[in-house]
Protein backbone atom coordinates (compact mmCIF):
# COMPACT_ATOMS: atom_id res chain seq x y z
CA UNK A 1 0.00 0.00 0.00
CA UNK A 2 1.03 3.68 -0.99
CA UNK A 3 2.26 5.81 1.85
CA UNK A 4 -1.46 7.55 2.13
CA UNK A 5 -0.76 11.45 1.70
CA UNK A 6 -2.70 12.66 -1.97
CA UNK A 7 -3.19 16.11 -3.27
CA UNK A 8 -6.55 16.35 -4.80
CA UNK A 9 -6.89 18.70 -7.71
CA UNK A 10 -11.05 20.02 -8.10
CA UNK A 11 -11.66 20.67 -11.24
CA UNK A 12 -15.15 21.79 -10.40
CA UNK A 13 -13.71 24.76 -8.03
CA UNK A 14 -11.26 25.77 -10.75
CA UNK A 15 -14.40 26.29 -13.27
CA UNK A 16 -16.78 28.01 -10.62
CA UNK A 17 -13.84 30.26 -9.03
CA UNK A 18 -12.50 31.38 -12.37
CA UNK A 19 -16.51 32.47 -13.07
CA UNK A 20 -16.00 34.56 -10.07
CA UNK A 21 -13.49 36.60 -11.46
CA UNK A 22 -15.40 36.68 -15.00
CA UNK A 23 -18.31 38.23 -12.70
CA UNK A 24 -16.10 40.67 -10.53
CA UNK A 25 -14.60 42.00 -14.44
CA UNK A 26 -17.53 41.74 -15.77
CA UNK A 27 -16.49 42.91 -19.87
CA UNK A 28 -12.73 42.10 -19.17
CA UNK A 29 -10.86 39.19 -20.82
CA UNK A 30 -9.46 36.93 -17.98
CA UNK A 31 -5.91 35.22 -18.32
CA UNK A 32 -5.62 32.21 -15.93
CA UNK A 33 -2.45 32.64 -14.25
CA UNK A 34 -0.83 29.22 -14.42
CA UNK A 35 2.77 30.04 -13.43
CA UNK A 36 4.62 27.05 -11.14
CA UNK A 37 2.91 24.72 -12.64
CA UNK A 38 -0.43 25.59 -11.81
CA UNK A 39 0.60 27.02 -8.55
CA UNK A 40 1.51 23.58 -7.67
CA UNK A 41 -1.66 21.82 -9.14
CA UNK A 42 -0.42 20.77 -12.11
CA UNK A 43 -0.97 22.63 -15.58
CA UNK A 44 -2.04 19.03 -17.05
CA UNK A 45 -4.44 19.23 -14.31
CA UNK A 46 -6.04 22.32 -14.38
CA UNK A 47 -5.92 22.72 -17.87
CA UNK A 48 -9.36 21.22 -18.66
CA UNK A 49 -11.04 23.00 -15.81
CA UNK A 50 -9.80 26.66 -16.98
CA UNK A 51 -10.69 26.30 -20.75
CA UNK A 52 -12.90 28.87 -20.56
CA UNK A 53 -10.39 30.99 -19.73
CA UNK A 54 -9.49 34.08 -22.61
CA UNK A 55 -5.76 33.09 -22.30
CA UNK A 56 -3.35 31.74 -19.67
CA UNK A 57 -0.27 33.79 -18.81
CA UNK A 58 2.65 32.10 -17.28
CA UNK A 59 6.59 32.49 -17.21
CA UNK A 60 8.37 28.96 -18.20
CA UNK A 61 8.72 28.49 -21.87
CA UNK A 62 8.39 24.36 -21.06
CA UNK A 63 4.95 25.25 -19.64
CA UNK A 64 4.43 27.31 -22.86
CA UNK A 65 4.84 24.34 -24.82
CA UNK A 66 2.97 21.73 -22.54
CA UNK A 67 -0.25 24.17 -23.02
CA UNK A 68 0.50 23.74 -26.80
CA UNK A 69 0.90 20.23 -26.44
CA UNK A 70 -2.63 20.04 -24.56
CA UNK A 71 -4.04 21.64 -27.60
CA UNK A 72 -4.44 25.08 -26.16
CA UNK A 73 -4.33 27.46 -29.43
CA UNK A 74 -5.49 30.80 -27.95
CA UNK A 75 -3.42 33.66 -26.02
CA UNK A 76 -0.59 32.47 -23.77
CA UNK A 77 1.62 35.62 -22.18
CA UNK A 78 5.05 35.00 -20.46
CA UNK A 79 5.03 37.24 -18.00
CA UNK A 80 8.69 37.93 -17.63
CA UNK A 81 8.94 38.22 -21.11
CA UNK A 82 11.92 36.61 -22.98
CA UNK A 83 15.64 36.16 -21.50
CA UNK A 84 17.40 35.90 -24.81
CA UNK A 85 16.87 35.65 -28.20
CA UNK A 86 16.59 32.52 -29.00
CA UNK A 87 13.17 32.81 -26.56
CA UNK A 88 11.57 35.40 -29.04
CA UNK A 89 12.24 32.50 -31.67
CA UNK A 90 10.36 30.23 -29.74
CA UNK A 91 7.50 33.32 -29.34
CA UNK A 92 7.19 32.94 -32.77
CA UNK A 93 7.25 29.60 -33.44
CA UNK A 94 4.50 28.87 -30.83
CA UNK A 95 2.23 31.88 -31.31
CA UNK A 96 3.16 33.68 -27.75
CA UNK A 97 2.81 37.10 -26.25
CA UNK A 98 5.52 38.17 -24.28
CA UNK A 99 5.95 40.91 -21.04
CA UNK A 100 8.63 44.01 -22.24
CA UNK A 101 9.83 45.67 -19.21
CA UNK A 102 13.16 46.72 -20.19
CA UNK A 103 14.60 48.19 -23.42
CA UNK A 104 17.32 45.37 -23.85
CA UNK A 105 14.29 43.56 -24.76
CA UNK A 106 13.20 45.76 -27.47
CA UNK A 107 17.05 45.76 -28.99
CA UNK A 108 15.93 42.16 -29.25
CA UNK A 109 12.91 42.75 -31.05
CA UNK A 110 14.37 45.11 -33.31
CA UNK A 111 17.16 42.82 -34.31
CA UNK A 112 14.42 39.74 -34.72
CA UNK A 113 13.69 38.10 -37.93
CA UNK A 114 9.81 36.89 -38.45
CA UNK A 115 7.39 37.35 -40.56
CA UNK A 116 4.89 36.59 -37.22
CA UNK A 117 4.55 40.17 -35.80
CA UNK A 118 4.38 39.85 -31.84
CA UNK A 119 1.80 41.29 -29.35
CA UNK A 120 3.63 42.69 -26.46
CA UNK A 121 2.49 44.07 -23.03
CA UNK A 122 4.61 46.78 -21.99
CA UNK A 123 5.06 47.09 -18.57
CA UNK A 124 5.00 50.34 -16.65
CA UNK A 125 6.67 50.15 -12.94
CA UNK A 126 4.01 51.47 -10.67
CA UNK A 127 6.14 51.28 -7.68
CA UNK A 128 6.44 47.57 -7.42
CA UNK A 129 9.90 48.70 -7.96
CA UNK A 130 11.10 45.29 -9.85
CA UNK A 131 10.33 45.10 -13.58
CA UNK A 132 8.89 47.53 -15.74
CA UNK A 133 9.60 51.17 -17.30
CA UNK A 134 9.50 54.00 -14.69
CA UNK A 135 6.59 56.36 -15.82
CA UNK A 136 8.31 58.97 -17.04
CA UNK A 137 10.41 56.60 -20.03
CA UNK A 138 7.33 54.55 -20.62
CA UNK A 139 6.04 56.77 -23.88
CA UNK A 140 9.47 56.76 -25.13
CA UNK A 141 9.26 52.49 -24.94
CA UNK A 142 6.38 52.87 -25.93
CA UNK A 143 7.26 54.99 -29.14
CA UNK A 144 9.76 52.77 -29.71
CA UNK A 145 7.78 49.87 -30.17
CA UNK A 146 4.67 51.26 -31.99
CA UNK A 147 7.62 51.60 -34.83
CA UNK A 148 8.59 47.66 -35.06
CA UNK A 149 7.69 46.04 -37.92
CA UNK A 150 8.18 43.07 -35.63
CA UNK A 151 5.50 44.31 -33.56
CA UNK A 152 2.16 44.35 -34.11
CA UNK A 153 -0.08 45.10 -30.91
CA UNK A 154 1.00 46.69 -27.07
CA UNK A 155 -0.81 46.37 -24.29
CA UNK A 156 -0.35 48.44 -21.16
CA UNK A 157 0.59 46.96 -18.31
CA UNK A 158 1.60 46.95 -14.71
CA UNK A 159 1.49 45.33 -11.81
CA UNK A 160 0.36 46.39 -8.16
CA UNK A 161 2.48 46.06 -5.45
CA UNK A 162 -0.39 46.88 -2.93
CA UNK A 163 -3.49 45.80 -3.88
CA UNK A 164 -4.43 43.00 -1.39
CA UNK A 165 -3.20 45.57 1.18
CA UNK A 166 -5.99 45.79 4.35
CA UNK A 167 -6.72 49.57 3.52
CA UNK A 168 -7.96 48.94 -0.30
CA UNK A 169 -7.35 53.13 -1.25
CA UNK A 170 -3.17 51.87 -0.51
CA UNK A 171 -3.48 50.82 -4.14
CA UNK A 172 -4.90 54.03 -5.32
CA UNK A 173 -1.47 56.09 -5.81
CA UNK A 174 -0.05 52.83 -7.74
CA UNK A 175 -3.62 53.29 -10.26
CA UNK A 176 -3.10 57.17 -10.73
CA UNK A 177 0.32 56.66 -12.39
CA UNK A 178 -0.27 54.26 -14.38
CA UNK A 179 -3.60 56.13 -15.47
CA UNK A 180 -1.43 59.73 -15.56
CA UNK A 181 1.46 57.80 -18.05
CA UNK A 182 -0.73 55.70 -20.38
CA UNK A 183 -3.90 57.88 -20.56
CA UNK A 184 -3.23 59.51 -23.86
CA UNK A 185 -1.63 55.98 -25.53
CA UNK A 186 -4.09 53.89 -27.85
CA UNK A 187 -4.79 50.38 -26.82
CA UNK A 188 -5.86 47.48 -24.82
CA UNK A 189 -5.09 47.73 -20.43
CA UNK A 190 -3.91 45.14 -18.32
CA UNK A 191 -3.64 46.12 -14.31
CA UNK A 192 -5.53 43.16 -12.10
CA UNK A 193 -3.88 40.33 -10.34
CA UNK A 194 -6.87 38.55 -8.16
CA UNK A 195 -7.11 41.10 -5.13
CA UNK A 196 -7.41 44.08 -7.93
CA UNK A 197 -10.12 42.07 -10.45
CA UNK A 198 -12.21 41.10 -6.98
CA UNK A 199 -11.41 44.66 -5.65
CA UNK A 200 -11.55 46.91 -8.18
CA UNK A 201 -12.00 45.08 -11.04
CA UNK A 202 -15.45 46.60 -12.11
CA UNK A 203 -14.27 49.79 -12.24
CA UNK A 204 -11.47 49.09 -14.26
CA UNK A 205 -13.03 46.68 -16.97
CA UNK A 206 -15.46 49.02 -17.95
CA UNK A 207 -14.43 50.32 -21.16
CA UNK A 208 -14.62 46.96 -22.35
CA UNK A 209 -10.52 47.35 -23.38
CA UNK A 210 -8.97 45.20 -20.34
CA UNK A 211 -7.60 42.43 -19.43
CA UNK A 212 -7.30 40.84 -16.28
CA UNK A 213 -4.59 38.59 -14.98
CA UNK A 214 -5.76 35.93 -11.79
CA UNK A 215 -3.93 33.71 -10.36
CA UNK A 216 -4.42 32.63 -6.45
CA UNK A 217 -8.65 33.47 -6.71
CA UNK A 218 -8.81 30.51 -9.44
CA UNK A 219 -7.01 28.05 -6.39
CA UNK A 220 -9.68 28.64 -4.38
CA UNK A 221 -7.04 31.02 -1.73
CA UNK A 222 -8.35 34.54 -1.00
CA UNK A 223 -5.89 37.07 -2.34
CA UNK A 224 -6.37 39.47 0.77
CA UNK A 225 -7.10 36.70 3.13
CA UNK A 226 -6.53 39.17 6.56
CA UNK A 227 -9.64 41.20 5.46
CA UNK A 228 -11.70 38.51 3.44
CA UNK A 229 -11.79 35.03 3.56
CA UNK A 230 -12.25 32.89 0.23
CA UNK A 231 -15.58 31.74 1.40
CA UNK A 232 -16.54 36.17 1.46
CA UNK A 233 -15.86 35.89 -1.68
CA UNK A 234 -17.29 33.03 -3.23
CA UNK A 235 -14.01 31.03 -3.78
CA UNK A 236 -13.90 27.03 -3.38
CA UNK A 237 -10.04 25.15 -2.34
CA UNK A 238 -8.86 23.81 -5.46
CA UNK A 239 -6.90 21.96 -3.88
CA UNK A 240 -7.04 18.86 -0.65
CA UNK A 241 -4.23 17.76 0.73
CA UNK A 242 -4.74 14.56 2.91
CA UNK A 243 -3.94 12.03 4.61
CA UNK A 244 -4.54 9.40 7.22
CA UNK A 245 -3.41 8.69 11.11
CA UNK A 246 -0.89 5.70 10.80
CA UNK A 247 -0.45 5.57 14.70
CA UNK A 248 -2.72 6.49 17.79
CA UNK A 249 -1.19 7.16 21.40
CA UNK A 250 -2.49 7.73 24.44
CA UNK A 251 -0.98 10.19 27.06
CA UNK A 252 -0.76 10.21 30.12
CA UNK A 253 -0.44 13.89 31.92
CA UNK A 254 2.67 15.37 31.97
CA UNK A 255 3.68 13.56 28.66
CA UNK A 256 5.03 14.98 25.80
CA UNK A 257 4.66 15.11 22.32
CA UNK A 258 7.68 14.84 19.04
CA UNK A 259 11.09 16.55 18.88
CA UNK A 260 11.98 19.06 21.10
CA UNK A 261 8.66 18.00 23.51
CA UNK A 262 7.42 21.33 22.83
CA UNK A 263 3.42 20.29 23.74
CA UNK A 264 2.97 18.30 27.32
CA UNK A 265 -0.24 17.00 27.78
CA UNK A 266 -1.84 18.57 30.68
CA UNK A 267 -4.32 15.51 31.39
CA UNK A 268 -4.82 12.12 29.61
CA UNK A 269 -4.91 12.66 25.77
CA UNK A 270 -5.56 10.77 22.44
CA UNK A 271 -3.18 11.59 19.93
CA UNK A 272 -2.94 10.73 16.13
CA UNK A 273 -0.08 10.23 14.09
CA UNK A 274 -0.50 11.79 10.87
CA UNK A 275 1.47 11.00 7.20
CA UNK A 276 2.41 14.20 6.70
CA UNK A 277 5.32 15.89 7.54
CA UNK A 278 7.65 19.30 6.09
CA UNK A 279 8.80 17.00 3.26
CA UNK A 280 5.33 16.91 1.69
CA UNK A 281 4.97 20.67 1.83
CA UNK A 282 3.18 21.31 5.20
CA UNK A 283 4.51 24.38 6.85
CA UNK A 284 6.90 23.05 9.48
CA UNK A 285 6.61 26.55 11.07
CA UNK A 286 2.60 25.53 12.00
CA UNK A 287 2.28 25.76 15.48
CA UNK A 288 1.86 23.32 17.45
CA UNK A 289 2.19 24.21 21.29
CA UNK A 290 0.92 24.09 24.28
CA UNK A 291 -0.75 27.30 23.59
CA UNK A 292 -1.55 27.19 19.98
CA UNK A 293 -2.18 24.39 17.29
CA UNK A 294 -2.82 24.99 13.62
CA UNK A 295 -6.51 23.59 12.75
CA UNK A 296 -6.65 20.42 10.55
CA UNK A 297 -9.80 17.65 10.07
CA UNK A 298 -9.68 14.67 11.48
CA UNK A 299 -12.76 12.43 9.80
CA UNK A 300 -14.19 15.55 8.87
CA UNK A 301 -14.09 17.19 12.75
CA UNK A 302 -12.14 20.08 13.27
CA UNK A 303 -8.86 19.78 16.01
CA UNK A 304 -5.02 20.82 15.80
CA UNK A 305 -1.99 19.65 15.59
CA UNK A 306 0.22 19.24 18.75
CA UNK A 307 3.96 19.03 18.72
CA UNK A 308 6.29 20.16 16.25
CA UNK A 309 6.01 19.42 12.46
CA UNK A 310 8.75 16.78 11.12
CA UNK A 311 10.03 15.39 8.04
CA UNK A 312 7.35 12.98 7.42
CA UNK A 313 4.75 13.36 10.34
CA UNK A 314 2.62 15.39 12.51
CA UNK A 315 0.50 15.08 15.69
CA UNK A 316 -2.83 15.79 16.18
CA UNK A 317 -5.26 15.87 18.99
CA UNK A 318 -7.95 13.58 18.54
CA UNK A 319 -9.87 14.80 21.99
CA UNK A 320 -12.85 16.23 19.49
CA UNK A 321 -13.08 13.25 17.80
CA UNK A 322 -13.05 10.15 20.10
CA UNK A 323 -13.39 7.83 17.17
CA UNK A 324 -10.86 8.42 14.99
CA UNK A 325 -8.34 4.87 14.85
CA UNK A 326 -5.78 4.40 12.65
CA UNK A 327 -6.89 4.91 8.92
CA UNK A 328 -8.77 7.63 9.68
CA UNK A 329 -9.09 11.05 7.06
CA UNK A 330 -6.55 13.74 8.01
CA UNK A 331 -7.19 16.85 5.96
CA UNK A 332 -3.93 19.49 6.01
CA UNK A 333 -6.37 21.66 4.24
CA UNK A 334 -9.78 21.52 1.17
CA UNK A 335 -11.99 19.39 1.76
CA UNK A 336 -13.28 16.38 3.96
CA UNK A 337 -15.28 13.23 2.69
CA UNK A 338 -17.92 14.74 5.47
CA UNK A 339 -18.11 17.95 3.71
CA UNK A 340 -16.34 20.03 5.91
CA UNK A 341 -13.85 22.27 4.58
CA UNK A 342 -10.81 23.84 5.90
CA UNK A 343 -9.28 26.91 4.28
CA UNK A 344 -5.59 26.53 3.16
CA UNK A 345 -5.26 30.49 4.12
CA UNK A 346 -6.34 30.04 7.76
CA UNK A 347 -3.38 26.96 7.95
CA UNK A 348 -1.16 29.77 6.29
CA UNK A 349 -2.20 32.33 8.61
CA UNK A 350 -1.09 30.07 11.57
CA UNK A 351 1.71 29.12 10.14
CA UNK A 352 2.90 32.67 9.35
CA UNK A 353 2.90 31.95 5.47
CA UNK A 354 0.12 32.83 2.47
CA UNK A 355 -2.11 30.58 0.75
CA UNK A 356 0.38 30.81 -2.33
CA UNK A 357 3.39 28.99 -0.83
CA UNK A 358 1.70 26.49 0.65
CA UNK A 359 0.39 25.47 -2.92
CA UNK A 360 3.40 25.99 -4.41
CA UNK A 361 5.30 24.08 -1.74
CA UNK A 362 3.44 20.33 -2.28
CA UNK A 363 6.28 18.21 -2.89
CA UNK A 364 6.87 15.78 -5.71
CA UNK A 365 6.71 12.79 -3.48
CA UNK A 366 3.06 13.65 -2.84
CA UNK A 367 0.45 11.85 -5.70
CA UNK A 368 -2.07 14.35 -7.24
CA UNK A 369 -5.20 12.82 -8.30
CA UNK A 370 -8.05 14.57 -10.04
CA UNK A 371 -11.40 14.96 -9.16
CA UNK A 372 -14.12 15.45 -11.68
C1 LIG B 1 1.62 36.05 -10.57
C2 LIG B 1 1.14 37.23 -11.31
C3 LIG B 1 -0.22 37.54 -11.33
C4 LIG B 1 -1.25 36.76 -10.53
O1 LIG B 1 -1.19 37.19 -9.19
P1 LIG B 1 -2.26 36.65 -8.11
O2 LIG B 1 -1.99 37.47 -6.91
O3 LIG B 1 -1.93 35.21 -7.91
O4 LIG B 1 -3.58 36.85 -8.71
C5 LIG B 1 -0.63 38.60 -12.10
N1 LIG B 1 0.26 39.34 -12.79
C6 LIG B 1 1.58 39.09 -12.77
C7 LIG B 1 2.50 39.95 -13.54
C8 LIG B 1 2.07 38.04 -12.03
O5 LIG B 1 3.38 37.79 -12.02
Amino acid sequence: MPRPIEAIVHRDALAANLEVARQAAAGARVWAVVKADAYGHGIANAFPALQRADGFALLDLAEAELLRDLGWRGPILLLEGCFDGRDLETCSRLHLWHVVHDSRQIDRLAALKTDRPHRVFLKMNSGMNRLGFAPDRYRAAWLRLDALAQVEQIVLMTHLANADADDAAATLPALAAFEAATHDLPGERSVCNSAATLRFGERLAAGGAAWVRPGILLYGSSPDASVHSADAWGLAPAMTLRTRLIAVQELAAGASIGYGSSFTAAGPMRIGVAACGYADGYPRLAPGGNALGTPVLVDGVRTRTVGRVSMDMITVDLGPVPTATIGSEVVLWGRADAGTMLSIDEVASAAGTVGYELMCARAPRVPVTVAA
